[in-house]
């Protein structure tokens, strides 16, 4: 009996492996075809012992051997899962608490998991259903024809490119075409190749004058991560290094070992499009050997990359989140980039965490996995203190370089000037920098012109209708703009209250703010980085290009400005508003400010101009601010691990988070309210377990959907085990329950 889970689909299915078929065939990992109801799917075998209270298709519920339907046949079509990922799809999706169909989903690519399969035939390239094998070496003539007569008989025409678009019956019948022709072409020729046993004859490493000498601390850094790795054993290492201190460097030298053993390799980025310098960086010295996943791949690109990498034509895979997932063979190294990011957790089903999963990775194939950041997550903080994580570190910049200064400017005791936006010291640096013909990085974490426009007369600020949010003027695009769910209406022009026009904005956005600096400052060209601008990757290269050149002197922007750029010529850095972050009803508001404002002031001083940074502040004294101002993570970490154990939040308790969704508000906060209570009493004998709310949500309306939460807090995970049964409810119509494990956002 094998147990087989469908991507996109919350249940799973048992069948019968018909007898005479080739039991080792039908294996975990495998694509099968199966009966579902009155069709024919495909899915894949997740387990393969017989398991009591699966879900069959009886309606009875127990697997009752003579009552299931048997497997149909393998999908030859599709590529087989290696164990390794049938084994993390398994651990997620237990972990996670979220389906197996879900979790499957994020691990296909686009091409595997549609349900109807395409087939993609590149002239001169591999030829294939974009699935199991490789039909035929391109080089090979002979064959080549004869396939694409093969094709010709089904008039399909020899304009291959166009097949994935065909549909229907044609589909089928070139796709049962391609299946005899395999066979066939198989005997004959003996020239298909299985997957995974091309051989890459290229040249694995660089050589190595070419490359820098590593400092004395990222050698250590390298051989501690590489020992462990050549043995083959499990580690993982929290690698602290402030910006610049060449981290990315020691993650290159280790995948080069990692390539050396034959092995491969895994780079996770938090925002791939926001950081094409650094995946530049990995092509540039690992050229065709490295597959990059980034925001601008189409699905067909983003599969064929899959199969690459499946098919052991490239070892190293290097991408955002979905990432962890890759098929790559016996890895090596994972490295987890910022590994402090937030963005590294999905915030839509299913939730996992890209980080957390790529340790888990790395332990079942007996690899290292590097997490690296100049200012850890208090999670990844905590397991090195307690040693489940190594601690390396790179203390120092490369060439000694110092880390900039950073001044705290209260704005209330301060100088402003022009609309009152900068303060007097930071406009008079950016004065100096400009005329001795450097540069200026000013983050405003907040797009748009203004994020409140109010009627001067009732006082009523603009809200968005399905949001409990204010809107923000766009004032280049002349609409109101809501940043939770995208609405945008025109800008009104007199209040639907009280009619009157008398209608005024306030606050601050990046909009606003660059059009202040053009006023200032005349002559300096300005770059506006947001979200609003710089929409796709390439538009981003060519802005950071630009200002690489020169050709722009002072760069606006969100916190897209403070992401791994390396601009020797910035030589003033400003931060605005640096602690209206602070204020967020978020347990980790403190954590994020601290690391934002530690990776915007490593933007400065980074090539031989020494680098001032200015931090404006309204409210004195928060010591998430001044740790920052004093590159003293140290402290900050010993501070803020105190006032998680104080409060009982992560790294110290484990968090289940739970919404309740519904456009029925009533309906909504009942559903919240009697899973509270069933939790509650759950909770009730047991030690370690505390159920707070149910609440309001942070955003009480998103959407349209009002939204409530729970929250579990645990000692540890195993108590939570039971957990899941517990919470399985059933709510009113329209209300959804969602369950957010080790949640990263709060709101
Ligand atoms: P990080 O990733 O920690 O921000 P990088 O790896 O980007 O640091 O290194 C910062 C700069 O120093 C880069 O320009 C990089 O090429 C350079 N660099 C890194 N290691 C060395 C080295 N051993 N010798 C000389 N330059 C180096
Ligand atoms: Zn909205």
């Amino acid at each position: 009996m094998v147990r087989v889970a469908f991507p996109g689909r919350p249940k799973v299915f048992d069948y019968l492996v018909p007898s005479g078929s080739d039991d080792r065939e039908i294996d975990l990992g495998v694509a099968v075809k199966v009966p579902l109801r009155a069709r024919t799917v495909f899915g894949y075998v997740v387990d393969r012992r017989a398991i009591d209270g699966g879900e069959s298709e009886v309606p009875s519920g127990a697997p009752d051997a003579s009552q299931l339907r048997c497997v149909l046949g393998v999908d030859h079509s599709r590529p087989r899962l290696p164990a390794e990922l049938v084994a993390l799809l398994n651990f997620a999706a237990g972990y996670y608490a979220t389906s197996l169909g879900d979790m499957l989903r994020a691990m296909l690519p686009p091409a595997v998991r549609d349900s109807a399969p395409r087939y993609r035939l590149v002239p001169g390239a591999d030829v294939g259903p974009s699935g199991q094998q490789v039909l035929f070496d391109g080089r090979d003539g002979e064959l080549r024809e004869r396939l694409l007569g093969a094709l010709g008989r089904a008039r399909v025409g020899a304009d291959v490119a166009t097949l994935a678009r065909r549909v229907g019956a044609e589909r089928r019948a070139v796709a049962t075409l391609l299946r005899q022709f395999l066979k066939a072409g198989l005997a004959v020729q003996g020239v298909a190749v299985p997957v995974n046993t091309q051989v890459n004859g290229k040249a694995v490493v660089a050589q190595d004058d070419e490359l820098p000498v590593l400092s004395p601390d990222q050698l250590a850094v390298v051989d501690a991560a590489g020992a462990s790795m050549s043995k083959g054993q499990f580690g993982a290492f929290l690698l602290e290094g402030v910006t610049g201190s060449g981290k990315t460097e020691v993650y290159m030298r280790l995948i080069e070992r990692a390539l050396v053993a034959g092995r491969t390799a895994l780079v996770l980025v938090p925002e791939i499009a926001l950081t094409p310098q650094l995946s530049g960086r990995f092509e540039a010295r690992f050229g065709d050997r490295v597959a990059t996943f980034h925001s601008g791949l189409t699905a067909a690109q983003r599969s064929a990359q899959w199969r690459r990498v499946y098919d052991g034509e490239v070892q190293i895979g290097v991408g955002a989140r979905s990432a962890v997932f890759l098929p790559l063979r016996d890895p090596g190294v994972l490295v987890v980039d910022e590994e402090h990011e937030g963005c590294f957790k999905q915030d839509e089903s299913p939730r996992y965490n890209a980080r957390d999963l790529a340790v888990f990775r790395a332990r079942q194939n007996g690899a290292v996995v590097v997490l690296g950041t100049a200012t850890p997550s208090m999670e990844s903080y905590q397991n090195a203190n307690t040693r489940r994580y190594s601690r390396l570190s790179l203390p120092n910049r490369i060439s000694g370089r110092p880390l900039p200064k950073v001044e705290l400017v209260p704005m209330a005791d301060c100088d402003v000037v022009g609309e009152g936006l900068l303060s007097e010291p930071l406009a008079s640096a950016i004065e100096g920098s400009l005329d001795r013909g450097e540069q200026v990085i000013l983050l405003l974490n907040r797009r748009g012109f203004a994020p409140y426009v109010f009627c001067r007369d009732c006082g009523d600020p603009f809200k968005c209708a399905e949001c409990a949010v204010a809107l923000t003027l766009h004032r280049g695009a002349d609409e109101l703009l809501c940043h939770y769910c995208g609405h945008s209406e025109p800008v009104p022009r007199q209040c639907a209250e009280c009619k009157t026009d008398n209608i005024g904005n306030l606050g601050v956005g990046t909009e606003r703010l660059s059009e202040e600096l053009s006023l200032l400052f005349g002559g300096a060209a300005v770059a506006r980085f947001d979200r609003d601008t710089v929409r796709r990757r390439d538009e981003l290269e060519r802005g950071l290009k630009r200002f690489r050149r020169g050709e722009t002197q002072i760069l606006v922007g969100t916190q897209m400005v403070a992401k791994g750029h390396d601009f020797p010529r910035v030589s003033t850095v400003g931060v605005l508003s640096a602690d209206s972050s602070l204020n967020l009803p978020d347990f980790r508001a403190a954590e994020k400010t601290f690391q934002l404002l530690t990776q915007v002031a490593g933007r400065a001083g980074r090539g031989d101009i020494p680098g001032r940074v200015f931090v404006q502040v309204y409210e004195r004294g928060h010591f998430a601010v001044e740790c920052a101002a004093e590159h003293d993570v140290a402290r900050f970490m010993r501070q803020e691990l105190e006032n998680r154990r104080e409060l009982f939040y992560p790294p110290f308790a484990r968090l289940w988070l739970f919404r309740l969704e519904g456009e029925d508000e009533p309906a909504a906060r009942a559903a919240a309210l009697s899973l509270a209570k069933r939790l509650r009493e759950w909770a009730g004998e047991r030690e370690g377990v505390w159920i707070l709310g149910p609440a309001p949500a942070p955003l009480k309306r998103l959407r349209r959907f009002f939204r409530f939460q729970v929250l579990v807090k645990a000692k540890n995970r195993d108590v939570l085990h039971g957990l899941l049964a517990v919470c399985q409810m059933e709510h009113g119509a329209g209300v959804r329950q969602i369950l957010d494990v080790d949640p990263v956002s709060m709101l």
